[in-house]
């Protein structure tokens, strides 16, 4: 090629990585349901090991080799590839839950004695690993809430008597379920301010609201971005699965860990996630699509009292100037407030005829859940409240059907409050 053309995400989500010319000119990557790999002969088999153990550096064009699917397996290998293209990271390691991204990434970057960051609310499972095994092991942790000062915040890690010790920020942002903003870069700066020559501070974010599509969080800094690809990444609700993607330094750390704990995810994981991660970007724009319109409907109906949704962020607020440098779409997820209380909501849930009563998000069907007595009932009720989850507050994951049939749905259940 005369000159360079570089390809976006969305049109090497069906072959990059894959070599038909390997699998018998197979179009799709096989599903490679092997334990093990075979080698050629002794010498490759040392030849592999040495690369696998980092007992030398390799030769050039020379990639690690097949070993044992533990370690690595071809659906893994083209999955990750290709999940790193929408971070322009330069790797990617995909594992058997969004859970196990995360713990493992706190495992291998936190030792007992070490601070952690972290925003609120984080995802329920993330909080309860932060607050039960972390403590238990002698992880310190302090929370913080979107729009904190950070002034406030550097007060916290200055007499917490711990500021030498802080390893790790950890933040999800937009926060589930009202959609507030946390700014990456100035997580960076408060990392960057407590990090010298003995200790490396973290960023790290759970990207599983606006990833990979709207919002890259390495570009602004971050060390790491998670995601449950569980939600938009598998986007068919049939698979639980979950990545970490970051640079070559961090990941190599990350791929050793998963190793010896043993949660990569599984080659017909791997090659859901293939089949799903071709349409993601033609789900998402249509998710998105559709979340607008139903915002719109939300924001005028009567039986309504508040919409949480990124298009409504005020314009020259702070909030504002961080929507508009870190994301790119107002994405698919809502929430919103009905006139009355818990017994309005769960009438208007129940109501329901084509929307799903299910927890879980980024699927391409439309769900709804109670975040009060559901997927956040078990935050402290005054915490809750703070953070605006009333029992009035219902969460809306947007999927791909038509909006006008979404909207009608909306429209006959509120009819009934
Ligand atoms: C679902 C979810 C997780 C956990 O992912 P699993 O795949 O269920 O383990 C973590 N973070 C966020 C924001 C989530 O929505």
């Amino acid at each position: 090629m005369s000159e360079q053309h570089k390809m976006r995400p969305e049109s090497l989500m069906m072959s990059y990585g894959y070599k038909p010319a390997l699998s018998e000119g197979a179009i799709k990557s096989p599903i490679f349901m092997t334990s093990t790999f075979v080698f050629k002969n002794a010498e490759e088999g040392k030849a592999f090991f040495e690369l696998a153990y980092g007992l030398r550096e390799p030769n050039e064009n020379e990639e690690p080799g097949l070993i044992y699917s533990r370690i690595n397996n071809p659906d893994l290998e083209i999955l990750e590839n290709r999940l790193s293209l929408w971070d322009e990271a330069d790797d990617c390691a995909v594992f058997e839950s969004g859970m196990s991204a995360i713990t493992t990434v706190m495992l291998e970057f936190l030792a007992p004695g070490d601070l952690l960051l972290f925003s609120t609310p984080l995802y329920g499972g993330t909080e309860h690993f932060i607050h039960d095994y972390l403590k238990k092991i002698g992880v310190h942790s302090i929370a913080f809430k979107p729009g904190q000062e950070w002034s406030e915040l550097e007060g916290m890690i200055e007499n917490s008597g711990l500021k030498d010790k802080l390893r790790m920020i950890f933040i999800e942002t937009p926060a589930n379920p009202t959609n507030s903003l946390i700014d990456i870069e100035q997580c960076k700066r408060l990392a960057n301010q407590y990090t010298n020559d003995n200790n490396r501070v973290y960023v790290a974010v759970d990207n599983t609201y606006m990833g990979p599509l709207w919002q890259q969080p390495l570009k602004h800094g971050a060390d790491f971005s998670l995601y449950s690809a569980t939600k938009y990444i598998g986007g068919h609700s049939d698979v639980i699965a979950g990545a970490c993607c970051g640079n070559a330094e961090v990941m190599k750390r990350v791929k050793t860990l998963r190793t010896f704990l043993g949660n990569m995810a599984a080659p017909h994981t791997g090659w859901l996630l293939m089949r799903s991660l071709e349409t993601l970007k033609v789900r998402m724009e249509q998710q998105a699509l559709n979340a607008e319109k139903v915002a719109n409907f939300l924001a005028r109906h009567a039986k309504v009292e508040k919409v949480y949704y990124l298009g409504y962020i005020k314009l020259g607020t702070k909030e504002y100037e961080t929507f508009k440098r870190q994301y790119t779409s107002n994405g698919a997820m809502l929430a919103f407030d009905v006139v009355g209380g818990e017994k309005e909501a769960f009438k208007f849930m129940n109501a329901l005829k084509l929307i799903k009563l299910a927890v879980s998000l980024g699927g391409t069907e439309s769900l709804v859940e109670h975040p009060a007595t559901m997927t956040h009932a078990g935050v402290p009720v005054d915490d809750r409240l703070e953070m605006g989850i009333t029992p009035k507050l219902v969460r809306l994951s947007v999927g791909v059907e038509n909006y006008n049939d979404i909207i009608w749905d909306i429209q006959q259940a509120l009819e009934q409050l």
